[in-house]
């Protein structure tokens, strides 16, 4: 955009004033012989000091491009040589003149005068602080980690124990609303300034504080994790700065208690866009649950379980961004803010038809075959025919399961009207002939053009074309069907189009090549705009982490697409219903968990990629448990650290049973107090396309490079969960929707990467049919494997399975 262009503009002429500067303060230090007269130096002195006020004012218009968490590159370097600029007049008026012999000899009252008035310019000049904070700041605040709200939510669920989080807002409006946990406390951001300690914090800043909220401070050594937030979009910039300062004195001003196993993490775009995503959060209106320890044992479908929603957490807070920030000042806390019409790149695209009043359409059906049972358009029922009887039958059942967490165990009418699962033939789809006599081919191969650090993006992209049930509906516009304009989180449909505008530009450059034609490398410019205007972090050119992208976008499509993306998020389940839901078997509770999920979250992404596993709590001493069920589209498993392993190493480390160390240990809701507990992820649903993320990189980025042997088939039915330790296996009455065993894979798509999670480089292995075989993409370079094995590869980093049956 011409904003970049405007501001690196203004980089370039401060630098040149700049150099003025120092030739000039160069000239007054090496010279003995100093100038006669200090009038012509004082108005260049003026001159200098003018053009550096004009630059100080372009940096303020610059200033609302400052994210709340990362700083552009250039607009640094402009803070920078701003800085730089401030420190040579200064040395130069307030030093350097003064102690010239002509100057001090001077009796010309208009030179005294102009000299005076500079240094009142220079000393009441807001812009120096302002400067001077993100200098100071920067190098720090670089290094300061976010977490995103899904993150946060999960790791609230999972290890709510092990975080202390400081609310960094007013304590009136900590009072009122704040994000739901057990260890939370406020420090109010005009409580601190930069040079205090954290010996200041407690003695200075916490003084009014309840006694909870001191003792829990003077304990944030022995948390894993310190989360602060604040609230970026309500506010100015002062709590954003607040929010720096305060880790800052925590990380490197502590002088009672130094944070060496404490990782200091802040909530990327802060408190409204937290409740605004579904997290849950503590309001003064419901006195009665507050921090109460049900948010170490989270309730089961709570509203912040990670559910598209959450993982879409980037779709909104960039549209805030664009709300100014005025009319942000007039919305009460904690209302919606309505979200301003996204700007549409493409003018010429053809119009997209409004969602199809009839749902049931065949196209619809072709990509969701199975709705949930309730949302199967109950207002046109006369389109369901002879499944109606169904669904009036399964209704009443669903709408008690969300209610109930449980079915009666009578009803028994789910299993025998459960339309088969789509079987596709893959070895016959490679080419589809669409009704319009289009002939697709859906093993195209064509580079794509590396902009800058996109690679990770290019070899996400690659994979994901890879798919053939996922680029058909893109190809064939099918997917226009679906597009759901009211879906909260989505973007109106401004990801997937641009996604089908490159999908298409891909088709049409390296579709139906033979082998040995050199395709045309495609434009990923305008797609990666797209995704940078709905996730800033896109928007620069930094390397990022492609598997994170891989979420972002399945994400962002399937909000794009979901059906019932306008319906507000369940009610959570009450203790009683819990308990009663931890009763039955795992195979039962994870299902119905699904079912919950589709009447919120459903669109032809989440039947393709989306899976779901089942993290159970267990104390030691009485044997009661908890679980909570989460949802994925990349799953991530760990990688142990030994020489080599094979992936199932991996699933055997993600399912195993861990016992939770002393200080982790679950709060037992039956025995009312922490005890020795374990804990333990179980798969419950293993889907179509399932995505597996190497997890090689820690908490502290370094990579673990073991070399992890996947197969080209692989099997992962042993993890699937049947069942959790004793329980048997009981008749189930609800539906399946493709959970039947054996879960058998084979791989379609690699994506590598070599070197450090930020200096590394991205490249990626796809099948394209058995004609063709396996292709290795480098950006707009794509080549045949040159052996047949070549794709299994360690630096595999992302793997593309598809089930096969
Ligand atoms: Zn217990």
């Amino acid at each position: 955009m011409g904003s970049e262009q405007a501001l690196s503009e203004v980089v370039e002429s401060a630098k040149e004033r700049f150099g003025r500067l120092r030739h000039l303060v160069q000239k007054f230090l090496d010279d003995d012989d100093v100038p006669q007269e200090c009038l012509p130096l004082l108005q260049e002195c003026a001159e200098i000091w003018s053009s550096y006020v004009d630059a100080c004012q372009d940096i303020t218009m610059q200033a609302p491009k400052e994210d709340a968490n990362r700083l552009s590159k250039a607009f640094l370097r402009l803070n920078e040589t701003a800085f730089l600029y401030y420190m040579i007049v200064y040395a130069l008026l307030e030093d350097t003149l003064p102690r010239l012999k002509e100057f001090s000899s001077n009796k010309d009252q208009n030179v005294r005068n102009l000299y005076g008035e500079r240094i009142q310019l220079l000393h009441n000049d807001p812009n120096i602080e302002r400067i001077r904070n993100v200098i100071e700041n920067y190098p720090k605040f670089i290094q300061l980690q976010t977490i995103e709200p899904g993150k946060l939510s999960s790791m609230l669920h999972f290890h709510g124990d092990t975080l202390l989080l400081i609310d960094v807002r007013p304590r009136s409006e900590f009072v009122k609303a704040h994000i739901k946990c057990k260890n939370i406390i406020c420090i109010d951001p005009a409580s601190f300034k930069d040079s205090f300690t954290d010996q200041q914090i407690e003695s200075v800043s916490l003084i009014t504080s309840p006694h909870s909220d001191i003792t829990l401070f003077s304990n944030r050594d022995k948390f894993k994790f310190i989360i602060l937030y604040t609230d970026t979009q309500l506010h100015n910039n002062f709590q954003q700065r607040q929010i720096r300062i305060l880790a800052k004195i925590l990380s490197q001003n502590s002088v009672i208690k130094p944070l060496s196993g404490t990782k200091i993490l802040i909530l990327e775009n802060g408190f409204s866009n937290w409740v605004k995503l579904g997290g849950a959060y503590q309001s003064s209106v419901s006195e009665t649950a507050h921090l109460t320890s049900s948010s170490s044992t989270p309730a089961f479908g709570s509203p912040q379980v990670p559910t598209g929603l959450f993982n879409q957490k980037s779709l909104s807070p960039n549209k805030d961004k664009s709300m100014p920030m005025v009319s942000m000042n007039t919305q009460p806390l904690l209302t919606t803010v309505q979200r301003p019409q996204l700007p549409l790149y493409y003018p010429d695209l053809p119009i997209i038809p409004q969602p199809s009043p009839n749902r049931n359409s065949p196209t619809v059906q072709k990509f969701s075959p199975h709705p949930p049972t309730t949302l199967s358009k109950l207002n046109t029922p006369s389109t369901i025919q002879n499944k109606a009887n169904t669904v009036e039958r399964i209704s009443p059942d669903i709408r008690a399961a969300q209610a109930h967490a449980y079915l009666p165990p009578a009803s028994n009418v789910f299993s025998p009207r459960i339309p088969p699962l789509p079987q596709q033939n893959l070895s016959s789809s490679r080419q589809t002939i669409l009704n319009n006599s289009q002939v697709l081919d859906l093993d195209l191969i064509v580079g794509l053009e590396n902009i800058g650090n996109c690679c990770y993006m290019n070899c996400i992209l690659q994979c994901l074309v890879g798919t053939h049930d996922l680029v058909r509906m893109f190809l064939d516009n099918t997917y226009l069907n679906f597009i759901n304009f009211d879906s909260s989180r989505g973007s109106k449909g401004l990801l997937a189009k641009n996604f089908a505008i490159l999908v298409n530009n891909m088709h049409r450059h390296g579709a139906f090549t033979p082998p040995n034609v050199r395709t045309i490398p495609v434009q990923t410019i305008q797609f990666k705009k797209i995704c940078g205007h709905i996730n800033p972090m896109y928007s620069e050119s930094m390397q990022q982490d492609c598997q994170e992208f891989c979420q972002f976008l399945l994400d962002g499509l399937h909000e794009d697409l979901n059906q019932n993306g306008s319906k507000k998020h369940l009610k959570q389940l009450s203790d009683e219903e819990e308990r009663m839901r931890e009763k039955i078997s795992i195979r039962k509770a994870s299902a119905l968990e699904w079912e919950r999920f589709l009447l919120t979250d459903f669109s032809a992404i989440i039947d393709l990629f989306q899976g779901q596993y089942a993290s159970r709590l267990q104390c030691q001493v009485c044997e009661h448990t908890s679980t909570t069920y989460q949802t994925f589209s990349v799953l991530s498993v760990p990688v142990p650290r030994v020489k080599t392993c094979n992936i199932l190493d991996c699933f055997r480390e993600f399912t195993k049973c861990e016992r939770l160390g002393v200080d982790e240990q679950w709060s037992c809701p039956k025995c009312l107090k922490k005890q020795p507990s374990t804990k333990q992820l179980k798969i419950t649903r293993l889907p179509k396309k399932l995505i597996i993320n190497l997890k090689r990189f820690d908490n502290q980025m370094n990579k673990n490079n073991v070399f992890v042997q996947y197969p080209y088939f692989l099997d992962l039915t042993p993890y699937w969960a049947r069942y959790f330790n004793d329980e048997a296996i009981v008749n189930e009455d609800i539906p399946t929707r493709g959970q039947v065993p054996p879960f058998r894979y084979r791989l379609y798509g690699v994506a590598c990467h070599s070197g450090s999670l930020y200096g590394g480089h991205y490249t990626s292995y796809v099948y394209k049919g058995p004609k063709k075989g396996w292709y290795f993409f480098d950006d707009s370079l794509y080549r045949p494997i040159t052996f047949s094995t070549e794709f299994i590869t360690p630096n595999a980093y992302v793997l593309f399975y598809e089930r096969i049956f």
